[in-house]
């Protein structure tokens, strides 16, 4: 792997913005801040072609945030009001968060992947979802007193919901219609049902949203109403851009780089050992649960350490690996997998 964005990676090191640069011909990143998270900062891209400027995963909504975006839009030469496109690879707050903000000082239209307004949309009553989702915990061993932090809060949910009001559903093949039309959506589920990236052949950029990023490995993540085996459905979407070879790219998070087989062949493999390492775990217990296998693996800063939101990142994980196991006919059955809904039929998206 080459790392290309030098000075993102510096920037990324030193615990500071990087600098707003122009990647490509027509082409710019700039860094969105992300505020109280890990993460720091989102990449946005713009797109500025003749009369078109398309804003790719605006990034998280805060006063900071709109400044960023503002500023980069000014160093593309374009202001908020030129903007005629939005496209969020998926419906995280980090992405599509300034969507609306921006849809209103432009009147640009948003476009989200075809798989994700489905996902999204499924969700039409929070308190049930919410119940539902708590009855879902309990089956998955979560103590008592932990199911309030790891579960699903209804404010989140609404508040999604109200994000991912797209104007336009994009497929696999389908191009982004700006006006040079080099930019073609590939999608590539697995961290979100329908996160999607786009290739453009002519730049030979690879803009891979949460995708594949440099360093870390994007959370694969076992949802109601998700994707019934997300994490097949990952290894599948790194299969799928494995001979992009000599593009270069743009991730949302951390630095720029090329390398895409390579790296995507890494995350296979770091995905399959750590479904190795849940297979382990689940033959030696005799009464395995996502909340009894969850604490005996292996977490970067522990398994206490985690609470909150990062507590139920880490037990949806868990049943993700679970799942696929199953699925791969080598795992057993573990209470509350597939996952169901109340009514007790399986979800499948
Ligand atoms: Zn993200």
């Amino acid at each position: 792997m080459e790392i290309t964005g030098g000075l993102q990676r510096e920037a990324w090191i030193n615990k500071v913005m990087p600098p707003v640069e122009c990647v490509a011909e027509g082409i710019w990143s700039v860094p969105v801040v992300f505020p109280n998270n890990p993460m720091r900062y989102t990449l946005a891209y713009l797109v500025v072609e003749d009369e078109d400027c398309l804003v790719v995963d605006p990034g998280f909504d805060s006063v900071q945030g709109r400044l960023d975006l503002t500023a980069g839009l000014r160093a593309a030469g374009v202001t908020v009001s030129d903007v005629t496109g939005i496209l969020a690879t998926h419906f995280h707050t980090d992405h599509l968060g300034m969507a609306r903000w921006l849809r209103r000082w432009s009147g640009a239209w948003i476009a989200l992947g075809k798989a994700e307004i489905r996902y999204i949309s499924a969700f039409t009553n929070a308190w049930e979802e919410t119940a539902a989702d708590r009855a879902r915990m309990r089956t998955w061993g979560v103590p008592e007193d932990r199911i309030n932090e790891a579960a699903l809060d209804v404010d989140g949910l609404m508040h999604l919901r109200r994000l991912a009001d797209a104007d336009l559903r994009v497929g696999d093949g389908d191009t982004v219609p700006i006006s040079r039309g080099r930019l073609t959506v590939v999608e590539t589920p697995g961290h979100t049902p329908g996160h999607i990236c786009l290739r453009d052949e002519s730049r030979k950029v690879f803009l891979s949203g949460d995708h594949v990023l440099p360093r870390i490995t994007p959370n694969v993540s076992l949802e109601m109403r998700g994707d019934p085996d997300p994490l097949r459905s990952c290894l599948q979407s790194l299969d799928r851009i494995e001979g992009d070879e000599g593009f270069e790219v743009l991730p949302a998070h951390e630095y720029r780089f090329r390398g895409l087989s390579h790296r995507a062949r890494e995350l296979k493999s770091l995905a399959l050992a750590r479904s190795d390492e849940v297979l382990a775990l689940l033959d030696a217990q005799q009464h395995p649960t996502v909340w009894t296998i969850a604490t005996k693996l292996h977490w970067s800063r522990g398994f206490p350490s985690l609470s909150g939101l990062q507590l139920r990142l880490a037990l949806s994980e868990t049943a993700a690996h679970l799942q696929f196991l199953r699925t791969s006919g080598v795992g057993h059955d573990v209470e509350g997998l597939p996952v169901r809904h109340m009514n007790g039929a399986p979800l499948l998206g």
